[in-house]
Parts: structure tokens; sequence; C-alpha cells
């Protein structure tokens, strides 16, 4: 007979890991919004540093990078979580806020995470289409608010269809929501966005305990392969329930010294950005000249609505035998054709540029 699983099992959703892992070739890497720049010197320096101490435990209070990051953003260090990459985070605030009878409401399609915090403790989730624009609808995500509700997702900029909405109407949102139900802002790629000060929203913690901003080293850091990320805080009070729900030591050393390093560095974060946004500008542009819809991003990464004629997986599978990994939209809930691709360097964003240009071709010559 074969094992058998619990119920939660059987509801969570299997994660819609990217390919390619395993293939050795050169490829141009362009699926998981992760950074095409190399960790800094002084980071390698750091992690190196940690290296000769790894027979001991790590500090399981990251105290170092909690203060340097309450020094950074000006949020009491209770207030700041540490975890194994931001999605510990979600996860752990899924199980410390979340229950049967619950409710939890995000936008979709939005980060691929989410569906898993309904799923795995059991809770209702409430899905609010995101308007014509790709962009979040906080008037209907208010509207779907109920004495149920304990937690409300919203992506700035969402992933994955690279859009922002003004942190006005975020303001308003928050007046709007009531004080029991946590709201998570995550922000993984506000660094580039252009619309807002990056810093500008953690004033809203001083005037919204139920507020969290979620952050993390993975994307403008380009640590994804570390695993760590951050919450600042509205209240003391999440921080204390997720090291509750947690195993001691889920940040591991080398995450913690490497983290703490790149936090001094803010001026390869903007360097960092500005060279993205350059990229960004330009393959917008050429895309939109493919006769392609391209959402207005305000991320690391664009959404490129193919057209509803177009075979989404037929395009994947001709920038797969070119060399090019991107996300299809289907496995991040599109309903219509579409990708989703990471701004690279330039050489490797003209390569799919090339490769989805080839492609198109027969589909716009005359029969
Ligand atoms: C990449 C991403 C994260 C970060 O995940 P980590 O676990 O910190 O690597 C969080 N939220 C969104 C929307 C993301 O796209």
């Amino acid at each position: 007979m074969a094992i058998e699983f619990s119920e939660r099992i059987r509801r969570i959703p299997v994660y819609p890991a990217a390919g390619g892992y395993a293939q050795r070739e050169p490829l141009v890497r362009l699926a998981s919004n992760e950074s095409p720049f190399a960790p800094l010197p002084a980071v390698r320096a750091a992690i190196d540093a940690e290296l000769s101490s790894l027979n001991r435990y790590p500090d399981p209070s990251n105290s170092l990078l909690r203060r340097r990051l309450s020094e950074r953003y000006e949020v009491p260090s209770a207030r700041i979580a540490i975890g194994n990459g931001s999605c510990d985070i979600l996860l752990a605030a899924g199980e410390a806020l979340l229950e049967p009878g619950a409710e939890l409401i995000y936008a979709w399609p939005s980060f691929s995470i989410y569906p898993h915090l309904a799923a795995a403790s059991g809770a209702r989730a409430v899905t609010v289409a995101l308007d014509g624009e790709h962009r979040h609808d906080l008037e209907a995500m208010l509207s779907e608010i109920t004495v149920a509700t304990r937690l409300v997702l919203v992506c700035n900029p969402n992933n994955p269809t690279s859009t922002a909405v003004a942190l006005a109407d975020i303001a308003g949102f928050l007046a709007e929501v009531p004080d029991h139900v946590c709201v998570i802002l995550d922000e993984a790629y506000c660094e580039f966005n252009l619309l807002e000060d990056p810093d500008a929203s953690i004033d809203l913690l001083d005037s919204h305990p139920n507020l969290v901003l979620l952050r993390t080293f993975s994307k403008v850091h380009g640590l994804c392969g570390l695993r760590v990320g951050f919450a600042l805080c509205g209240s003391e009070a999440l921080p204390r329930a997720l090291d509750q729900v947690r195993q001691p030591f889920f940040c591991n050393a080398l995450a913690q010294a490497a983290a703490t390093e790149a936090l001094a560095h803010q001026d390869a974060v903007i360097d960092r950005v500005t060279r993205t946004v350059a990229e960004r500008i330009s393959m917008d542009e050429r895309l939109r000249a493919l006769g392609l819809q391209v959402a207005e991003s305000q991320a690391n990464f664009c959404w490129v609505g193919l057209g509803s004629e177009r075979d989404e997986s037929e395009i994947m599978r001709g920038l797969q035998e070119r060399g090019v990994l991107v996300r299809a939209g289907g496995a991040l809930g599109s309903d219509t054709p579409a990708l989703r691709v990471t701004y690279g360097l330039p050489e490797e964003n003209g390569r799919f540029l090339d490769a989805l240009a080839e492609l198109l071709a027969p589909a716009r010559s005359p029969r």
C-alpha cells in the first residue's frame, strides 16, 4: 500500500517551478526575476569571513542584521522580522493568522505562493481580478473584506504583471481596512518602482499597526541563492508570532552576513536599478514594435500579452530551443497567452528579442 498523506497535502498546489536548472549549456535565464549582476566583492568577502565559523549555529535572533535594517529604515528592531527568503515570512504569516473559517484576500494573477496560504491553513481565499491595465483593483478588494477576513495581500509592484499602484491609493485603502485585518504589502520589487521613493511606504507603518512591508534580498540585492528576506511591521506582535511558528535558526549564517554587508552598499542598489530601468525602456519599446501588448512595468520584468490567436506553449518551446528561458503566463494565472520576462543584461535581452521576433515572423507574413 502507498503511504497516506494528510488532507492538507492534497490541497496544497505544487509551486510552478521554473525549469532549466539541470541544463549544462549556457542559457539566457529570464524566467525567475533574478538579478543578472553577480554578488558584490564586499558581499563575497563577508560570506568568506563567515565560513570558518560554520561549525557554530547562526545567531537565532539575527540581531546584527536587524540592527542594520533598523538603522537603514528607521523602524525599531522589535518590529523587524527576518526570514529564510521573504516567502518564508509569507508562509509563516499564513500559519500565524489563518485557520478554517478565516478568509484572506489577494488579487489574481498575483504571486504564485499566495494560493498556498489558504490551502495550507484551510482558510478561504477570496481572489479579486486585476483591472484592465493589469493593476490591483483596491476598491474591489476593500469590498470583499468581512468579519472573517484576517489577511489582505497587496503585491506592489505586482508579480507577474509588473504594474504598480500609487502609494496614495494604498494609503487611502489602508485608511478603510479594519484594524483586525493584517495587510501585507509585498514590496519585493519596490526599488525598481520609479513612481515612488522606495522608502515612502515606511511612513505608513506609524499610523497602521496592522501593516507589514515585505522586502527581500533576492531581487535588487541579487542574493536569492542564499534565501533571506525581511518584514518591516507596524507592531511587535507579528514578528513575535512569526517566530512562534518557525524552527529556530531559520536564517543561515552566510545569509545573515551577506545581507548585513549588502545593506551597506546602497550605491550599488541605485546603479543596478539604473541599468535595469535602461533595459526596461529599450526592451519594452522593441516588444511594442513587434506589435505586442506590454504592461507598464515598474519592476525588473515585463508582462507581455501575445495576442489571443497565438499559441503560448509553442512560443515557449521555440524560445527554449533557442536557449532562452522565460515564464509562460498560463502557469502564472493568465487566461490569455502571455509571457513574463525578466530584464537581463543587454546581450541576454537581445538574444530573447531576436528569438521572439523570429518566432512571431510567420504569423505576421501574409498568406
Ligand atoms: C521574488 C518574490 C519574493 C521574494 O521571495 P524570496 O523568498 O525572498 O526569494 C517575494 N514576493 C514576490 C512577489 C516575489 O516575486
